[in-house]
């Protein structure tokens, strides 16, 4: 069998396939070194595709490949959320849509623990797939993820979505506990970021 080398970014320019500025800003940052431009899909004015993938890679796939092609530059994607082993991976895919139309994070955590009853395995991960797409159509994808487990009741104000109910394993306080200098070094975001850096850039 033959496997193919990973596909690297040498152009000068980077669409990140997200209209939230405080996403697009945190991912530039993250890969200012590699690339000269940085657009997102909303100061293109392009619209974000509907996530219809039944997994995070698939999802991530989806939105960079359509920016991708949509701009004529290679484009890079997100998804992410929080899936617990007791309820067979979810919320999954579908974790910012359990926060309701108002993306209510305390009406999501009381449902996750409200789901989980008195279950003895608390045990949980953050997932988040990146997608880095080319016009062509090649997409090269990672999966990072940081294993917990969850408490209640929720604990910590920093962070935002799932932190403040979940642990991450060898620590004692939430995500919502932790500061962000150490959520972001243990996150799985940093995990992805890691992975693509070394298979794609650098
Ligand atoms: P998206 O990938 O931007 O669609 O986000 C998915 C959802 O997953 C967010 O709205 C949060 O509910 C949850 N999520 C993703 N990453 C984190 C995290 O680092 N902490 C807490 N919740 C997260």
């Amino acid at each position: 069998m033959i496997i193919a080398a990973p596909r690297r970014f040498s152009g000068d320019t980077l669409v990140i396939a997200s209209h939230n500025a405080g996403k697009v800003g945190e991912i530039a940052e993250l890969l200012r070194p590699y690339a000269r431009t940085f657009r997102s899909a909303g100061d293109l004015g392009l619209p974000e595709p509907e996530e219809t993938g039944q997994t995070f890679a698939a999802n991530a796939e989806l939105k960079a490949r359509a920016i991708a092609l949509a701009s004529g530059s290679v484009a890079l994607a997100d998804d992410s959320g929080l899936a617990v082993a007791a309820l067979d991976g979810q919320p999954g895919i579908y974790s910012a849509r359990w926060g309701g139309p108002g993306r209510d994070f305390l009406l999501a955590m009381t449902r996750v623990n409200d789901e989980l009853g008195d279950s003895a395995d608390r045990s949980a991960a953050f997932i988040c797939a990146l997608a880095l797409a080319w016009p062509d159509g090649h997409c090269e994808t990672v999966v990072g993820r940081v294993a917990g487990a969850l408490v209640w009741p929720p604990r910590g104000s920093n962070g935002f979505g799932y932190d403040p109910m979940f642990v991450p394993c060898g620590h004692d306080q939430t995500f919502g506990e932790l500061s962000a200098a150490t959520k972001h070094a243990l996150s799985h975001r940093a995990d992805a970021f890691r992975q693509l850096v070394a298979r794609c850039f650098g």
